[in-house]
């Protein structure tokens, strides 16, 4: 009999005994940087001559490891691979299914300090992000395995007299998984097991810049039994082997998270169907956003500062849930900005390998050249606070930036910059904050910091997001509680950790006896 599901609670990094566990993971996973690691294609290591690099951001000399790399006809190989397997895969009982996601998450749990380690040394995650990102996966591990042994129970049916009926789920077939590198293991290991425990196979493409981290759950996956070619692992360029993949024929679904740009481009591309080709493509895209938190007049003014900094700068504004705009109404503008900028002048900007670190680096060179070039947009567009530079460069670092007086229209104050840049904007009253806050082609997350139960009341109902938060930060939607995703140009809206989200890789099939 299982226990109810129950989030994976965070480490306490104030415990030393927390601490020093964590520095051992570190240490560990320090001594096996730098290795080499094969595709896996229906159990069979394939090693190519070239290679994927992945490097630690907080240190580019570091190699983190190389992982080598897939062409066409390694992707024609994994698919091929995943269309066989899915005959014998679909049949294995849907409970037996939610087992291997329970073993996994056993496995997790027990070396949790060590994948949050690969965290911090391959994603730049800060300890404490890091801690979060592996909790969130063992979450979905025993959330979606539960939710499964739900689906699979038979489905409440209006009676006839005279005839059996039923309705039950089945999968669909091959799935493409691109999972984005912000959250390498949480979003990775989601999007593979939703996908897998319905009883579809797939090909995983793990995001370049953090190909290792999803190496490593291939190796757990492995290790609870799970058979081979179930899950195919295939790193590999986007334009080499990813169009290829959700371009074949035989694709049957694909999931992915990450940019506006490519998400709408896997759309287009998937919509079109090819020679031979007997379905309609699914696709589920979780992308971008452009999130403000709203300060009203009556607020906790310490709390919204406090909520700002972290919506905005926890992991670098890497997240897309992240806080990049700060609507605040005329009456505390300048109070909460002057809060804003005390916090903010006190983070500790660095290596995360130092516990002590908020803002570690940005992903790669490529993202801090466009965060920087953003930069000098706002100083055009706004009043530059703190930061507007980049730090050391041992690591990509982005100082965190803060820019006051932005006009809702500027291009700061409208476009995803993915980095540690807040731009601050006044309104005129609550009306006003809404009508900023909704002005955007996103609408994934929002928070409202208010104690006026008519305004929160107003934003409940017209504030424009898929995840809406009331006196608290806009980041940090915990599994089976804050069901995820958003509306407009942020995604398709399949909530992950949410009940309704394993029906996006099932079909349903009613059957009718006469008696
Ligand atoms: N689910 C995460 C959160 O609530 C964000 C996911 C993402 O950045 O893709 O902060």
């Amino acid at each position: 009999m299982l226990e109810a599901f129950r989030p994976e609670p965070f480490t306490n990094f104030q415990d030393e005994q927390n601490r020093a566990a964590f520095q051992a993971a570190l240490k560990k996973v320090e001594e096996e940087l730098g290795k080499d690691y094969p595709l896996i294609i229906g159990g069979e290591r394939i090693t190519t001559e070239q290679k994927i690099v992945s490097v630690n951001p907080s240190k580019k000399a570091e190699v983190v490891g190389r992982v080598s790399k897939a062409d066409q006809a390694l992707a024609e190989k994994a698919i091929q691979t995943a269309a066989r397997t899915f005959e014998e895969w679909k049949r294995v009982p849907a409970e037996a299914r939610a087992r291997y996601l329970f073993k996994v998450a056993a496995l997790l749990r027990r070396r949790k300090h060590e994948f949050s380690a690969w965290l911090v040394k391959e994603a730049g995650k800060s300890w404490v992000e890091a801690d979060a990102d592996t909790a969130e996966a063992i979450d979905f591990l025993e959330y979606y395995g539960r939710d499964m042994i739900r689906l699979a129970q038979p489905q409440e049916l209006t009676r006839l007299p005279g005839e059996d009926n039923e309705a039950f789920y089945i999968p669909l077939g091959v799935g493409i998984v691109i999972p984005p590198w912000n959250f390498p293991l949480a979003i990775m290991c989601g999007m593979t097991v939703s996908s897998i425990v319905t009883g579809n196979t797939v090909v995983l493409k793990p995001a370049s810049a953090t190909p290792v981290i999803a190496y490593k759950f291939m190796e757990l996956l492995e290790e609870a039994g799970l058979p081979a070619g179930v899950v195919n692992y295939l790193p590999g360029s986007g334009a080499e082997v990813g169009d290829y993949l959700v371009e074949h024929p035989q694709t049957r679904f694909i999931t992915f998270t990450g940019s506006r740009d490519v998400g709408l481009r896997i759309n287009e591309l998937a919509a079109k169907r090819s020679d031979k080709q007997k379905w309609i493509k699914r696709v589920v895209a979780e992308m971008g956003g452009k999130n403000a938190v709203i300060v009203d007049k009556e607020a906790d003014l310490e709390a919204a500062a406090q909520g700002i900094v972290v919506s905005a700068f926890g992991f670098s504004g890497q997240k897309c849930s992240a806080g990049s705009r700060a609507i605040v109404l005329e009456e505390v503008y300048d109070r909460v900005l002057e809060l804003v900028v005390e916090k903010t002048k006190q983070l500790k900007v660095g290596d995360v390998s130092n516990p002590d670190v908020f803002t570690g680096p940005v992903i790669d060179e490529a993202a801090q050249n466009k965060i920087l070039e953003y930069i000098e947009i706002g100083k055009q567009e706004g009043r530059l606070l703190v930061g507007g530079e980049k730090g050391s460069d041992e690591g990509f670092f982005v100082q965190p930036t803060i820019f006051a007086d932005v006009d809702p229209n500027a291009r700061i104050a409208q476009e995803e910059i993915f980095g540690p840049v807040v731009a601050f904007i006044k309104a005129k009253d609550f009306d006003h904050a809404l009508e900023i806050a909704n002005n955007t082609e996103y609408g994934l997350t929002g928070s409202v910091y208010s104690r006026n139960r008519f305004n929160l009341e107003k934003a409940r109902e017209e504030f424009y997001v898929g995840n809406l938060y009331f006196n608290r930060k806009s980041t940090g939607a915990i599994v089976g509680v804050h069901p995820f995703g958003g509306f407009n140009m942020s995604g398709t809206n399949a909530k992950t950790g949410d009940q309704d989200y394993l029906l996006n890789f099932l079909l349903k099939k009613a059957v009718s006896e006469v008696l």
